[in-house]
């Protein structure tokens, strides 16, 4: 099988969040779709170690934060690369609060559903979401995983759908890669001229988890 295949699907990047008994918490996600439009459902899949995923089966609910192309790539990284087990993620991360779901301030759009069903498989729940709002927040292009991957230059967390372990080498000719979220720096400066301040824009990690390849 040639896993490649499935980057010809169509993706977006999304923040699924939730409520934990209170506090706000979510994951990045780039599988969600629209299953029908009357009554409005769509559905997602959440990796079975993600703590998002415990916390929507106890809330019954979840929020679909749909990313821009515009949105700061730094998002991805809080919610892909971090638990919410240990991590206060909207500390980072800009909030609003729309039909009493806590939603990414900065996405370009946003839905809110109820759990109407869930299916497991081996690694991923599927879970069935009735919508019960959706609004636009600002004029911008979601942002494809294509765009991610290409203009951004990330990678997939071990937890997502579309993981494909073979991604995680570095690219060839990379020159230096974060060790947290294998994103590649090949910017014009040189790596050595960049402040020590210099932190990745994807997972926000220091200059000093990256690595010469
Ligand atoms: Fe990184």
């Amino acid at each position: 099988m040639n896993k490649s295949t499935f980057h010809q699907l169509s993706y977006g990047v999304y923040v699924i969040s939730t409520w934990d008994k209170g506090r706000a918490t979510g994951c990045t996600a780039n599988s969600a779709m629209q299953i029908t439009s009357e009554p409005a459902t769509v559905a997602i899949s959440i990796n079975h170690d993600n703590y998002t995923n415990q916390c929507i089966r106890e809330s019954g609910r979840f929020a679909i934060s749909i990313l821009g192309e515009k949105s700061d790539p730094g998002i991805i990284g809080v919610f892909g690369f971090k638990s919410g087990r240990d991590h206060n993620k909207f500390d980072e991360v800009d909030m609003l609060e729309k039909s009493y779901m806590p939603v990414v301030a900065d996405a370009c759009a946003y839905i809110v559903c109820e759990v109407a069903d869930k299916m497991e498989t081996s690694t991923h729940t599927v879970f069935l979401g009735k919508v019960v709002d959706a609004d636009i927040l600002k004029t911008d292009d979601a942002m494809t995983y294509a765009y991610y991957h290409n203009v951004i230059k990330g990678k997939s967390p071990k937890n997502a759908p579309t993981y494909i372990a073979e991604e995680n080498p570095a690219a060839e000719g990379a020159r230096y890669v974060c060790g947290v979220c294998g994103y590649i720096y090949d910017g014009e400066a040189s790596f050595d001229e960049l402040p020590d301040t210099y932190t990745c824009p994807v997972c926000r990690q220091p200059k000093s988890v990256f690595t010469r390849k």
